[in-house]
C-alpha cells in the first residue's frame, strides 16, 4: 500500500489510464482543429468529437446534438443559468434553486440578481432533501428555472429527481440539475427524469480536467440559450471557441468506462464505505451528515463531536487526503454552508471530514485509514474538557 492515501474523490478523480491512452494520439498526430472542413487533420479531430459526443450522450440517456462541451461544470452551470435568464426575459425573472447548491450555481444566481433576476433558495430538511411540496408553492407565472443539484458534493445526499422534473414540467418550468458528482457513479437519464438542462465534468469521474458538457433538450420542449462565449459559432451557437479536442476524446472514453464500470464500483465502493462508517460510529458521539437512505454509494460525510476540525484535518493529512467541512476562505476558516443548512452547529460542522472513495480505493486503505483516524480522534478528546464532561454526565445517568 502506497502512502498518502487519497480519499477525496469529490474534489477531483485520477485519470483512468485508459482515457490518457485514447487521448494521446490528438495532442501529436491527430492535432487538427475540429472546424477546418478543408483538409483530413480537420475531418480525423471533427470525427474523434462526434464519436465522443455519442459517448457522452449515450450515459446520460440524451442524443449526440444535445451535449454543448464546455471547460467544465462551472461553465455549464454558468451557461445553463445566465443562459436561460437571458433568453426568457421576456416571459419572467424568477428562478428556484437551494441553499445547499455549489458555489457555481449560488454564484451565478447571486449575480444575476444584480441584473434583475428574483431568486428563491429552497431549505433543506435535516437529511438535506428538499420538500416537493415546497417547491411547487414556490413557482409563480413568472419562474423560467428550476435549478436543483443531483447529488451534494460534501455529503453525497441525492435529491428526488424524477419528482422535481414532474413538477417543473407540469408547470411548464425549465428544469436544470448540476449532475456533477452524480454523472458516472449512478445511472443518470435525462429522460427518465424530465431533466433539460444538466452539468457534468469529466474530472470527477476519471477524464481530465478542463473538459465537462451542458445538455441542452431539444424535443418536448426544445430548450434555448443566449450563448455567454461569442465567436465563431461552436456547438450550435452556444459555445464559441475552438473545441478542445484531446479532452473531448478524453472526456468521451470516460463516459464509455464508466458506463461499464459504474455498477461493480457502486456496489465495491458502497461496502466499504459502510465498513468505515460501522468502524468509525464505534468511537461514540460520531454523526453521520446527510441522508443516508438518499446517498451516492461512495461518499461518507461524518462529523467527530468533542474532535477539533482543524487539529483532526492536520493530524491526517500527511498520510490521508481528505476534505473537511470547513471552507478556507483569505480571512477566515468559515463552516460549510451545505452542513450549516442541515442544521449543524459551527462546532459540529468543524469537526466533520468527507470520505470520498473512488475506483482504486482499496480495502487495505480503509483499514488504515479507520485505524488512523479513531487514533487521531481519540487523542484529540483527551485534550478536550468537554469530553471528559460529557463522558461523567453519561457515567452518572
Ligand atoms: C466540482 C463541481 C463543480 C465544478 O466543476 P468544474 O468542472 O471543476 O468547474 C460544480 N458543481 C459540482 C456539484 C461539483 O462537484
Amino acid at each position: 500500500m502506497n502512502l498518502p492515501i487519497y480519499l477525496d474523490h469529490n474534489a477531483t478523480t485520477p485519470c483512468d489510464p485508459g482515457v490518457v491512452a485514447a487521448m494521446l494520439p490528438y495532442f501529436t498526430q491527430n492535432f487538427g482543429n475540429a472546424s477546418s472542413r478543408n483538409h483530413s487533420f480537420g475531418w480525423h479531430a471533427e470525427e474523434a468529437v462526434d464519436y465522443a459526443r455519442e459517448q457522452v450522450a449515450l450515459l446520460i440517456g440524451a442524443e449526440p446534438k444535445e451535449i454543448v462541451f464546455t471547460s467544465g461544470a462551472t461553465e455549464a452551470d454558468n451557461l445553463a443559468i445566465k443562459g436561460v435568464y437571458e433568453m426568457y426575459a421576456s416571459k419572467g425573472n424568477h428562478i428556484i434553486t437551494v441553499v445547499t447548491e455549489h458555489k457555481a450555481v449560488l454564484d451565478t444566481c447571486r449575480h444575476i440578481e444584480k441584473l434583475g433576476a428574483e431568486v428563491t433558495y429552497l431549505k433543506v430538511n435535516t437529511d438535506g432533501l428538499i420538500d416537493l411540496q415546497e417547491l411547487e408553492a414556490a413557482i409563480k407565472p413568472t419562474t423560467i428555472l428550476i435549478a436543483i443539484m443531483y447529488a451534494n458534493n460534501e455529503t453525497g445526499t441525492i435529491q428526488p429527481m424524477k419528482e422535481i422534473g414532474a413538477i417543473a414540467k407540469k408547470h411548464g418550468v425549465i428544469f436544470f440539475s448540476d449532475a456533477t458528482q452524480a454523472v458516472g457513479k449512478i445511472p443518470v437519464d435525462v429522460k427518465n427524469d424530465d431533466i433539460d438542462l444538466l452539468a457534468m465534468t469529466a474530472h470527477k469521474m476519471y477524464g481530465p480536467k478542463g473538459i465537462g458538457a451542458l445538455y441542452v433538450r431539444r424535443k418536448n420542449p426544445r430548450v434555448k440559450l443566449t450563448a455567454q462565449m461569442d465567436g465563431g459559432g461552436h456547438e450550435r451557437g452556444m459555445r464559441s471557441g475552438t473545441l478542445n479536442v484531446p479532452g473531448i476524446v478524453g472526456f468521451g472514453k470516460a463516459c464509455e468506462l464508466c458506463l461499464h464500470e459504474m455498477q461493480q464500483d457502486a456496489e465495491r465502493l458502497s461496502k466499504l464505505r459502510d465498513r468505515l462508517e460501522n468502524a468509525l460510529l464505534k468511537l461514540g458521539e460520531v454523526y453521520i451528515n446527510g441522508s443516508k437512505e438518499h446517498r451516492l454509494p461512495h461518499v461518507s460525510n461524518m462529523s467527530f463531536k468533542y474532535a477539533e476540525g482543524e487539529a483532526l484535518l492536520m493530524g491526517l493529512n500527511k498520510e490521508i487526503a481528505l476534505s473537511s467541512g470547513s471552507a478556507c476562505t483569505s480571512a477566515s476558516i468559515e463552516p460549510s454552508h451545505v452542513l450549516k443548512a442541515l442544521g449543524l452547529d459551527d462546532e459540529l460542522a468543524h469537526s466533520s471530514l468527507r470520505f470520498g472513495l473512488g475506483r482504486y480505493t482499496t480495502s487495505e486503505e480503509i483499514e488504515y485509514t479507520i485505524v488512523q483516524v479513531s487514533k487521531t480522534v481519540k487523542k484529540l478528546r483527551g485534550l478536550s474538557p468537554l469530553w471528559e464532561k460529557s463522558k461523567e454526565e453519561a457515567g452518572a445517568k
